[in-house]
C-alpha cells in the first residue's frame, strides 16, 4: 500500500514536520510529497500527540 501525491502522483516520503498546537511545538514523521511539500497528516497521529501535549500541559 503506498500513497502519492494527489497533485504531482509521486510517492510520498516520510518527513519529520513540526506542528504547533496549544503553543507547543512538537515534531512528528509525516508522510509528506518530496515535489511540492504538501504534507499528509493522518487525523489519528495528529490527535494523538495533541493529547500527548494537553497531557504534558496538565502535569505541568
Ligand atoms: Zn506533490
Amino acid at each position: 500500500m503506498s500513497t502519492v501525491c494527489a497533485q504531482c502522483q509521486v510517492e510520498l516520503r516520510q518527513r519529520d514536520v513540526r506542528l504547533r498546537y496549544l503553543g507547543v511545538e512538537f515534531t512528528v514523521g509525516l508522510p509528506a510529497c518530496p515535489v511540492c511539500g504538501q504534507v499528509y497528516i493522518s487525523e489519528e497521529v495528529a490527535h494523538g500527540r495533541m493529547r500527548e501535549v494537553e497531557e504534558m500541559l496538565e502535569s505541568k
